[in-house]
Parts: C-alpha cells; structure tokens; sequence
C-alpha cells in the first residue's frame, strides 16, 4: 500500500495558485481532482484505443469494448457485487436514482403506498420521489433528525407495512454522518420495501460492499471519487433489474427490432441506451485502482484524522456554528458551518480570494437547511489529498472573515 501522506503529489491541479496563493482544495464533496495516472490512462486509451463499444468487429471497436466491460469488473470487485449484470453504467448519480425512479418507482407503485426518505437527502435523492409520489398518488413522509444529525427516536418506525421504497443516503453531503444502514435496511426488508441507498459521498470515501450493505440499488459518481465527470453507476439486486422496463430507449438496450415491436436485451445492456461513456469508465477504472493502492480503509482513516484535527480548531473560532455532529468519527471529511452575520457565499468569496475552494449555498439539500433553519451554510470537505497545512490556512483566513466584513470581532 502507498502511504496516504504522499497522495497530494499525484495531482496537478494541488501545484496551481490563485490570487497569488496555493491553490487549496476543500470542495471534494462536489467533485474530487483528478491524479496524473487517471488522466493518463484516459489519454492512452482515446488517442490508441477509442472506438463504439460493442458496436463493430475491428480491432478498435473489440478494445474499446474491453476496456468498458473491463471497468464494470472492476466496479464488481471494488463495491462487492455479485455480478457484472448488476452493474449499470450511468452519467452520475441523479441519472441513476432516475433511473430507479422511472423504471421502478413509476411501476411499482400506487395510491396507498408510502415512500420513506430522511429529511436530509440531496435532491437527487428526493426531487426523484416527490414525482413518483405525485405520479402514483403514493405519499412521500420524511424520517427527522435530533440537533446532532442522528435520527430522532421513533422515526424507523415511519416504515410501516404501506412503505413500498425508503430511500436514504449511506453519508450526508452535509452533515458528512453515515445513516444506520443496517437498521433501516432490516426494518424495510421486514416489511417487503425495497432499499435504495445513495452512495455518492460514502464510496469514495470508504469500503463499501454490496453483499454486507444489502440494500437493493446503490448509486455513486465516478467524479466524486477522482474519475472524469460524466460517469456513474446504478448498482441494482439482479432479480430486481430483470423485472424492471429500460429507461432509456435507442441503441444496443435492444435484441430484436421489428417496425411495430422490440425486445430487449440482456442485463446490463437493457439499460445502457446509445453510445456509453467509455472514457469514463475507464477512467473510473483507473480512478478504483488509484483508489485502492492506499485502500479505502487506510483513506477513511486519514479523513477522519483530518476531521479531529481542524474540527476543534473550527469551533473555537468566535461566531463560527458547526451543522450536526461535532464528533469527529461522525464527519465523514464534510463539515459544513455558519458564521454569525456573514452569508456563505461572501465567506466562500473571502476564502477564494486567498486561494481556497469551499462549497457554499444549501448544498442541494433545501428541506435540511428548512428543517434546521439554516438555508445556507460553508462546507469544506476533505480528502485523500488534503492536508493539515491546507486546514491551517483555512483556519487562518476563516479568522479574518468578520473583521474583512466590517464586524469588531
Ligand atoms: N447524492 C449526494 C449525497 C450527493 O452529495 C450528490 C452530489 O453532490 C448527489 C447525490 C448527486 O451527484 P451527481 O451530481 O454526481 O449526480
């Protein structure tokens, strides 16, 4: 295994300056930066290798294929799949849970049915079930959280024998806390619901593993986890996938095409319509391969070293509020905060300007910040790369924030 502490040197953009200073990276939780030999293998494979998978028998057309059904073996092993046909290729994870939403939710849902989802979900990941909710007259209850971010006692038990789908996310984007998984799971398998688990913020950041998760669909983006933008996955349980309509209609999701019918082809075909993002799976592919050169355990660690060390130091600054847990194992490397009278954006704008990237607004997650009454907050977020010397200097400028904006103290 590589040592974690030498991870910044693979990543060119980390040697760039803005406004004069180092370029610092704390919006990992948006989109992670790209290492060197990601973008290398990206480049190889479409200056030497680029031709329409599994369309064409020449040899670029038969390499290019490789290379994409090579990626979705991959996916298998790195998120413990049982099988490539629950793999699904996708352009990120709000084309997957679509993907749920169509294909499962619109037909396998009606008037009586609940779907259950936590209070603190991305849009992604509750946009999706306010329409299948409004398309089948099924309702849609939302399980809410104490000040800490863990649900309030009793919430499970919004899971009832009318809930058809709970929905929730394996880690908040913005509270950075891992849901019970294994809890919520075990109440709606008990009542025959199915599972969908939103992974884009724990899969790049942990081991995740599909058998020991047993949720039923598992969605995550490729550039959330040091892949190219434009790639995602649907993980799906297979006898699940069978059942379900393709969501997208055109090419290579058929088997036979007559003027007035089609049938459709095998998983995971069924559901990769048109030409596929082949870069992006392999850079996917590079990117787990990346990845598990220091295992994810070794990176969820680091993160969590990150988190205990800068979170301490955040809340002493005067004015400075930390949204949910202040326990460092909770964070997940995502802390999102406040400072009393300036709006996150001129806090972003004021880290900017020294060089520092941060996320600000509401993150995607309106009826979080509602239920918090905070509708917008700063966000940094950490990764492999990140380094204390990056959190000291953030710390530093976050001192300066009130003063800059005209405050006292
Ligand atoms: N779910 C969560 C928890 C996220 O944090 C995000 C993105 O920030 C998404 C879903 C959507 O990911 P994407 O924009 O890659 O589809």
């Amino acid at each position: 295994m590589r040592p974690i502490s030498e991870a910044y040197k693979d990543f060119p953009i980390l040697k760039r300056e803005h406004n004069g200073h180092r370029l610092i990276y704390l919006d990992s939780g948006a989109t992670a930066q790209i290492p060197q030999m990601v973008a290398d293998r990206v480049v190889n494979h479409m200056l030497y290798h680029n031709g329409n998978p599994h369309r064409g028998s020449h040899i670029l057309a038969i390499e290019a294929s490789e290379a994409y059904e090579n990626a979705r073996e991959r996916v298998v092993e790195f998120i413990n799949a049982r099988e490539r046909e629950e793999i699904i290729f996708t352009r990120n994870s709000t084309e997957s849970m679509n993907l749920i939403a169509y294909s499962y939710g619109l037909n396998n849902l009606q008037a009586g049915d609940k779907i259950v989802i936590t209070v603190a979900e991305h849009h992604a990941n509750l946009v999706t079930w306010q329409f299948v909710a409004n398309k089948t007259g099924a309702t849609l209850e939302y399980m809410y959280l104490d000040e800490s971010g863990h649900l309030k006692d009793g919430e499970i038990n919004k899971i009832d024998e009318y809930t058809k789908i709970v929905a929730f996310a394996h880690v908040s984007n913005v509270l950075g806390m891992e849901f019970p998984v294994k809890e919520l799971t075990d109440k709606a398998h008990s009542v025959g619901a199915v599972v969908v688990l939103d992974g884009a913020q724990s899969t790049p950041h942990m081991k995740v593993d599909m058998q020991e998760l047993d949720c039923d669909f598992f969605v995550f983006s490729g550039h959330k986890m040091c892949a190219s933008q434009g790639i995602g996955v649907l993980y799906g349980k297979r006898a699940l996938l069978e059942a379900m309509p393709p969501f997208l209609l055109g090419g290579d999701m058929i088997e036979y095409v007559k003027e007035q019918t089609t049938t459709f082809n095998e998983l995971p075909y069924k559901f990769e319509a048109g030409t596929p993002n082949a870069d992006g799976a392999v850079a996917l592919h590079a990117a787990m391969d990346y990845l598990d050169s220091f295992g994810m355990d070794a990176i969820e660690a680091y993160e969590e070293e990150l988190v205990a060390y800068v979170l301490p130091k955040l809340m002493d600054i005067p004015h400075v509020h930390v949204i949910g847990s202040t326990n460092a194992k909770e964070k997940h490397g995502v802390i999102a905060f406040t400072v009393d009278d300036v709006h996150p954006h001129d806090v972003a704008t004021i880290l900017d300007s020294k060089g520092i990237c941060v996320r600000s607004g509401h993150h995607c997650a309106q009826p979080l910040g509602a239920f918090y009454k905070v509708a917008a907050s700063t966000r940094l977020s950490m990764y492999l790369y990140t380094r204390k010397e990056d959190l000291d200097a953030f710390l530093d400028v976050l001192k300066t924030v009130r003063t800059v904006m005209g405050f006292e103290d």
